[in-house]
């Protein structure tokens, strides 16, 4: 098992392809201290959503390490892993039952005290009291009554309830309105506070706010700073 981290994360000269010979990582070195927000950018197919498979550990085949707290991913069992490891996928899923069921989706024990709870923290809970039911409104996996924009909090919630030391974000790239948008960015503020967070970033404002920004480009990393830097 892995002991409650800090989230340190370490990639070591990281190389990895899908397929033989065609490498979507060639030689990455990242050092991310517990705290820091990385936001990944680069164009399609530069290798952004790899990174992310590798921290993740969906494959095993690489050259390199990845290392949580100074720890190999691959000395661990996944199950201890990924339960230190919050993902917010780009296609928030959300399945068929109440609002509040999806909320506390990662954390079946938690209490309705602390749904909400976590729902006001991302500012969720307004709209939430404004559904049928509220929070035991039932939603459908496809399509119905929630918008982007609330389907991308109602995911915040989750993972704030689930309260991982480390977030994975690949963020929305669907258009949503500026009020939304402010709304979104608020949420993702308490969100990230005091995790290690690597987000596939596709706003303007979430690259601004990142403390670190990687740049990919064919597999390799082009530029590394911050906004000021960059
Ligand atoms: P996007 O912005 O389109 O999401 P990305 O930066 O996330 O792009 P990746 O998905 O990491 O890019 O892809 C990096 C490279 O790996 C690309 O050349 C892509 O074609 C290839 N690739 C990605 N996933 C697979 C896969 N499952 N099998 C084979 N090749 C893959
Ligand atoms: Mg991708």
């Amino acid at each position: 098992r892995m002991p409650d981290i800090r989230g340190d994360v370490r990639l070591e000269n990281i190389t990895f392809g899908y397929e033989l010979d065609r490498p979507a990582l060639k030689g990455i070195d990242l050092d991310v201290k517990a705290g820091m927000s990385v936001a990944l950018v680069g164009h399609t197919g530069s290798g952004k959503s790899t990174i992310i498979n590798l921290l993740c550990r969906f494959y095993d085949t690489i050259e390199g390490r990845v290392m949580v707290d100074g720890i190999d991913v691959r000395d661990v069992t996944l199950e201890s892993l990924r339960s230190q490891i919050g993902i917010v996928l780009q296609d928030t899923f959300i399945f068929s039952g109440t609002i509040r069921d999806n909320i506390r989706y990662g954390r079946p024990d938690a209490t309705d005290a602390e749904v909400e709870a976590a729902a006001r923290s991302v500012r969720a809970h307004d709209f939430i009291m404004h559904l049928p039911d509220g929070y035991d409104t039932e939603v459908q996996e496809r399509g119905n009554a929630l918008s982007v924009g609330q389907r991308q909090l109602i995911s915040f919630a989750r993972a704030l309830l689930a309260d991982p030391k480390i977030l994975i974000l690949d963020e929305a790239t669907a258009s949503i309105d500026t009020e939304t948008e402010l709304r979104i960015q608020e949420a993702l503020g308490t969100l990230l506070e005091g995790r290690t967070s690597f987000i596939v970033a596709h706003r303007l404002s979430t690259i601004r706010n990142a403390d670190r920004i990687i740049v990919l480009d064919h597999g390799v990393i082009v530029e590394e700073g911050n906004h000021e830097e960059l």
